[in-house]
């Protein structure tokens, strides 16, 4: 009874603080683990060699946190927002220049809830992971029951959509949560995602080739995009938002935000005028010489 009140308390708290789902693991081999093996063996990962480090990590991600017991996979939304420059290009919808970076904002939510942890737990670890750490996250979101992996291989929450990022707390604390079934995926039919990407690179449901995505291209890849592409791109020079913006899962259209100057002033800003607007944001992990790179691009 006391830990069901625990978690019950948990989950309100996270929800208190922003976050809108919240899902518990016993540390496990991802049951996508063979398919992301089978990824990196036909180089669907592209050129992210790092993807290829820490296997044994990934397949037990117990190893991050010794004495691991338990793993709390936590959704946290960001708005259906599209940030455009004054001239109507824009970055997707993750990355809102008006922001810090979410890594950071995440951190701080997720070290919060590790706080609160440890007043029932004194003795308990945390650690917490956004987006940078040797994980299946998605795979490991799902067997905590928060959503379904669609055929754009995101991780879709029914009745709120895929517009969100994943946060995990690994802790030694052992939570005694109710038994969870993971989710049955709900696309159905369905397959807009994949009709709707512009570039081919949903080869197939539930499988995407990071060659082609321009997700990819503007936010990893090092070489400029080619130009060819600029097209498919639709004036997005940062990420690609285009198979959520067909799941039927995200709903409404979008707001329009003027958030960044012009494209010309953009491609005009010297490193410490980028540092001083952008500095904080989404767009400093790219980098200004990438960032201008995609602008050229999306304009050509
Ligand atoms: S992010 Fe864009 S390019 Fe990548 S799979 Fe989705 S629609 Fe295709
Ligand atoms: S667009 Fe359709 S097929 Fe693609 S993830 Fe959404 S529901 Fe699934």
């Amino acid at each position: 009874m006391k830990q069901t009140k625990m978690i019950s308390q948990f989950t309100e708290r996270a929800k208190s603080l922003g976050f809108i789902a919240v899902g518990f693991s016993r540390p496990h081999r991802p049951a996508h683990f063979d398919s992301f093996l089978s990824r990196l063996a036909d180089r669907k990962h592209a050129d992210m060699t790092w993807l290829e480090r820490n296997l044994d990590v990934r397949a037990d991600p117990s190893k991050l946190l010794a004495g691991c017991r338990t793993i709390i996979s936590l959704a946290y939304p960001y708005p259906n927002v599209r940030h455009e420059t004054k001239d109507g290009y824009r970055v997707a919808r993750y990355a809102d220049p008006s922001q810090e970076d979410y890594h950071l904002r995440l951190k701080n939510l997720g070290e919060n809830l590790c706080g609160w942890i440890q007043k029932d737990y004194p003795e308990s670890r945390a650690k917490v992971c956004v987006d940078s750490s040797p994980i299946l996250e998605k795979s490991i979101a799902w067997q905590s029951g928060l959503g379904f992996i669609g055929k754009n291989t995101l991780l879709v929450i029914p009745g709120y959509g895929s517009y969100f990022f994943l946060v995990e707390i690994l802790t030694t604390a052992a939570l005694q949560y109710p038994t969870i079934k993971p989710m049955a995926e709900h696309c159905g039919t369905c397959s807009l995602c994949m009709e709707a990407c512009p570039a081919g690179a949903l080869e197939k449901p539930y499988h995407m080739d990071a060659w082609k995505c321009l997700a990819y291209l503007t936010i990893e890849h090092r070489d400029d995009i080619r130009p060819a592409l600029g097209l498919e791109m639709k004036r997005c020079f940062l990420g690609c938002d285009q198979c959520q913006e067909a799941c039927p899962f995200n709903k409404g259209a979008p707001t329009i935000a003027v958030s960044m100057p012009s494209a010309d002033e953009i491609l005009h800003m010297g490193e410490e005028d980028f540092k001083t607007r952008f500095g904080r944001t989404s767009l400093a992990r790219p980098g200004m010489e990438k960032i201008k790179s995609n602008l050229r691009a999306a304009r050509s």
